[in-house]
């Protein structure tokens, strides 16, 4: 049993203020205060956090003395990802936060009266290019939708049995592929494979046709514990770093030849897109939400306490190559049916060991009506119902040269916490 952090979390006082100006509606808020990977001009990326629209640059601060208070070193900050800080574990980020958000808090003139040193610490977002946040050991995704099930289900089975029958015991999942997971503002070239269109003929090769996006939400770990040991859902807030936007981009056609019977494959590894900025898990809890009842009856294992779902509003815009926008999709995590703490619990239950820096997705998020659906499978039904875009055009699913924009936030008393975006372009095949 791990020991519980029992450190409070001051930064996420609903009441601070930052001298930095900070947009109402701003994704980053001084609640907020997200983690990315980023550099400027030719200066090499380094770890920042995300305040209105600037970032505070952790490895100048450091180096500047403002951080020599808490147990970090310079290569923690001055580093292409985030894992070296995350090995600190829990304790350390949360101090790490607070101390941040004390420093930019308006009532505290340290940092602000220093001006001096505000040129070296503060940057535009506008002038800096983000990075690929996390080095991802392992990536795994779920299947925890009842929605999204079900409506697969219903579309490839029956609509009688739509969920198979191990679905509301288990939270499946499938090991997928990290070194194709890609930073927001990647483009994708569409992928080519094989696909059988016709049931009657032989399988055909050329670019996909059935080119899909998946909203999802992503949690990054800590490192877990040692291969054979287990977490549990106690336990699992104490590994969970943050979350960010996950784009499971699919190729439906290749997925539906290749997935007998070991699942998807090729379908998936040629690109996921996830967003910059990861949101701690910290800025998220005052967004807890109560769960769906589960029944039948789950497996001890899974139980859990508290409140472990997740308030955060999702939204999905399809973008022209014309720059014509649409909202296709208006969802919300608060749908899973199995929470983070379930699938951490689930993944580590036969002693799998979890690494720091690993990424558990959550598979696609569809809301229980037509309009928060999570992918075009789903909102088009298969091709049946097509989109009408603004300029005229319909969309089955994704054509070349459109753009997927994935956002998402959340909102309570007056405190929005945002993830910014996850924008993926979809090229020709190469
Ligand atoms: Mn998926």
């Amino acid at each position: 049993m791990v020991k519980k952090i029992t450190m409070s979390i001051k930064a996420n006082n609903p009441k601070l203020t930052s001298w930095i100006e900070v947009e109402k509606d701003s994704d980053f808020p001084i609640q907020n205060l997200p983690f990315g990977i980023f550099s400027k001009e030719n200066k090499s990326p380094r770890v920042g956090v995300a305040i209105g629209n600037q970032i505070l640059d952790l490895k100048e601060l450091f180096k500047l003395g403002y951080l020599d208070s808490l147990d970090f070193s310079l290569t923690d900050f001055d580093n292409n990802y985030l894992n070296s800080m995350m090995l600190h574990g829990k304790h350390s980020t949360r101090e790490l936060r607070n101390t941040i958000s004390d420093l930019l808090s308006s009532e505290n003139q340290t940092l602000k009266n220093n001006t001096h040193h505000i040129a070296d610490v503060l940057h535009s977002q506008h002038d800096c290019t983000m990075h690929l946040p996390v080095k991802i050991g392992d990536y795994t995704d779920f299947y925890s939708s009842e929605q999204h099930a079900y409506n697969v289900g219903c579309m490839f089975r029956d609509p009688n049995n739509a969920l198979l029958p191990n679905w509301k015991h288990i939270p499946v999942g499938y090991h997928g592929r990290s070194s194709s997971i890609i930073i927001s503002g990647t483009p994708v070239y569409r992928p080519k494979g094989q696909q059988k269109p016709d049931e009657n003929n032989p399988p055909v090769f050329g670019p996909c046709k059935l080119f899909d996006f998946e909203l999802e939400m992503g949690f990054i770990t800590y490192q877990g514990k040692s291969l054979g040991d287990h977490i549990t859902t106690d336990e699992a807030d104490e590994y969970i770093f943050g979350m960010c936007l996950f784009n499971d981009l699919s190729a439906r056609d290749i997925q539906k030849w290749e997935y007998v019977p070991l699942g998807p494959f090729l379908a998936k590894n040629f690109a996921s897109s996830m967003s910059a900025w990861i949101v701690t898990l910290d800025a998220l809890e005052p967004f807890r939400i109560p769960g769906p009842k589960q029944e039948p009856k789950i497996l001890p294992y899974l139980e859990y306490n508290g409140d472990k779902h997740l308030d955060i509003n999702l939204e999905v815009i399809l973008k022209t190559e014309q720059g014509i926008e649409k909202t296709v999709s208006n969802s919300n995590f608060k749908y899973m049916y199995w929470n983070m703490n379930q699938q951490l619990a689930h993944h580590s239950i036969n002693g799998c060991n979890i690494n720091c820096g690993d990424l558990l997705a959550s598979g696609t998020i569809s809301g229980p009506e037509e309009g928060s659906y999570g992918s075009m499978l789903e909102i088009s039904w298969k091709g049946t119902k097509p989109v009408d875009m603004p300029d005229g055009t319909q969309r089955k699913f994704i054509n070349d040269n459109d753009t997927i924009i994935l956002k998402g936030y959340s909102k309570k008393n007056g405190t929005r916490i945002g993830f910014g975006e996850v924008s993926t372009k979809i090229l020709p095949s190469k």
